[in-house]
């Protein structure tokens, strides 16, 4: 018997350890909660219920290959080996397989897992699967990871020419099992059910994670390069969601993407060329994991910032977090964070540098708000989107770049078509006043909005001269 041990892969379509699995005989499928590890890890509600969705998707799905799906309770990853282990037994598994994960408590988990297993005489094989290429084949001359992004994808995209990333071969379906499967939790307790607003916005399944690549191949990419950055309109893929759960792989949409543009990826469609740029950073953030494992360990990337003077405001924090800082395009975003899970990514760049520059609060606490509310929320794309905004990072933003949140608002939702969405009581202000209402002042004595918590032009300078007063001996100390 073999076992396939579900992770962030659920899915069947080009799902390389559950192929590897099946060819090699009759196959029984595992998936296992974990919810203490997934506190520790401030994964969201939103998420765990998205990854139950999704598995009351996957499981009738199996079935139809006659699979069955098997579910465990642990508390934490260290209790992982031991329930595989006792699976195995009882099954008579000979090999287990798995598609490789990042971060260091992935990895140790994984290492315990196969270690366990091999000493009890059950094989272990892990398959690259979340990525196109393997952490560590992508490297310098030097033979070191990556540290800027555009040689990073330069080099990827010369493999990508030699050869493309093959998709796992079709899953056939095997002659019945006397294994019946285990019924979805309908819920993990510490994890609140979301909305129904939010979970009609996030469908589950492989279905619907192909129907939003079609649709956005088919309608959107063309316009990509210019859409991309409106968040009042709908001009991404929206596909986040599902390629963090694995109800999609990055090989379908390389592959599909380019199968769009007559197999380019240098010409033709700039909209192609620019997602297939997204998925590369999404590849790129990976491998900095691997690479500079100390970014997994809640450190920055750059060592010499972990000396700046972050300061305790939690009051402006908690402003932050629930949408009311008086700057409408950050209340906006960050409202939108809390009622659909997910926010823009030009949006995600505003508020992360909003709250690391000008509150010059630590980035780590807007990396946890984020990740215990995004339903896409990954540590590694998180990490260095984080990493990015607060100058802490790897080809990061150079720190006197701050962006001014009145000025991006004004260029990017010009007519505050998504202010007026997520914050409804500043619809009647006109085109101009919406994006700084601060003139609007009876606003602010009858308690409409909020009065701007901060001020743009003396917090940006605090920020400048908190870089500035650095050690700069250690400039150089990044991957330390
Ligand atoms: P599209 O524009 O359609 O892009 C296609 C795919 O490429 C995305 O689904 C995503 O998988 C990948 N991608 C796009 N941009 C990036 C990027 N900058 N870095 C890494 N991958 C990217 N993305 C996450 O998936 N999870 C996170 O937890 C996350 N946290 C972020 C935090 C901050 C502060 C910032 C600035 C960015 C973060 N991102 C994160 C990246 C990006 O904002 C989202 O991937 C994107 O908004 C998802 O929308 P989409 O699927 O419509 O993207």
């Amino acid at each position: 018997m073999q076992l396939i041990w579900l992770r962030n892969d659920l899915r069947i379509d080009d799902n390389t350890a559950l192929s590897a699995a099946c060819e090699r005989g009759p196959t029984i499928a595992l998936w296992l909660a974990s919810p203490g590890q997934w506190q520790a890890h401030d994964d969201a509600a939103c998420k765990v219920d998205f990854w139950l969705r999704n598995l009351r998707e996957l499981r009738p799905a199996l079935e139809a290959l006659n699979i069955p799906l098997l579910i465990r309770k642990v508390d934490s990853w260290d209790d992982v080996p031991q329930a595989l282990l006792a699976v195995c037994r009882k099954h008579q598994v000979e090999a287990v397989h798995w598609n490789d994960e990042y971060g260091v408590n992935e990895q140790l988990r994984d290492q315990a897992t196969r270690t366990l297993l091999e000493k009890n005489a059950v094989q272990a094989h892990s398959h690259l699967d979340q990525l196109l290429f393997r952490p560590g084949t992508i490297l310098t001359r030097a033979g070191d990871y990556f540290q800027v992004f555009s040689q990073f994808k330069k080099t990827c995209l010369e493999h990508l020419h030699r050869s493309l990333p093959a998709l796992a071969q079709r899953v056939k379906r095997q002659a019945p099992l006397a294994i019946s499967s285990d019924p979805i939790p309908q819920h993990i307790d510490g994890f609140d059910k979301p909305s129904r607003a939010l979970r009609d916005h996030w469908p589950a399944g492989e279905d619907e994670a192909l129907g939003r690549l079609t649709r956005f191949l088919d309608e959107t990419v063309e316009d990509y390069q210019q859409l991309r950055d409106l968040p009042a309109k709908p001009g991404t893929s929206q596909l986040s969601a599902y390629l963090a759960a694995g109800v999609i792989s990055p090989r379908r949409c390389l592959h599909a993407a380019l199968a769009s543009n007559r197999g380019e990826f240098d010409s033709g469609s700039s909209g192609v060329q620019t997602w297939i740029n997204e998925l590369l950073w999404r590849e790129f953030y990976k491998h900095i994991l691997t690479g500079y494992p100390q970014v997994s360990r809640h450190r920055a990337f750059r060592a010499h910032t972990e000396a700046l003077p972050w300061r305790d405001a939690p009051a402006q924090l908690e402003a932050w977090k629930q949408g009311r800082t008086g700057f409408p395009i950050i209340d906006a975003a960050m409202r939108q964070l809390l009622h659909t899970g997910w926010m823009h990514n030009r949006l995600r760049m505003i508020v992360a540098m909003f709250l690391s520059k000008n509150l010059l609060i630590d980035w780590r606490k807007g990396e946890q708000h984020f990740m215990r509310h995004l339903i896409d929320g990954d540590l590694a794309a998180n990490n260095g989107g984080w990493q990015w905004s607060a100058s802490t990072g790897t080809d990061a933003v150079p720190y006197f770049r701050i962006f001014n949140p009145i000025t991006q608002s004004q260029r990017f939702d010009p007519q505050g078509r998504f202010i007026r969405q997520w914050v409804p009581e500043l619809q009647a202000l006109d085109d101009k006043s919406i994006h700084a209402p601060g003139k609007a002042a009876d606003l602010f004595t009858d308690s409409v909005y909020h009065r701007p918590i901060v001020d743009l032009g003396s917090s940006r300078q605090r920020a400048l001269e908190a870089f500035k007063g650095l050690p700069r001996r250690h400039e150089e100390g990044a991957a330390s």
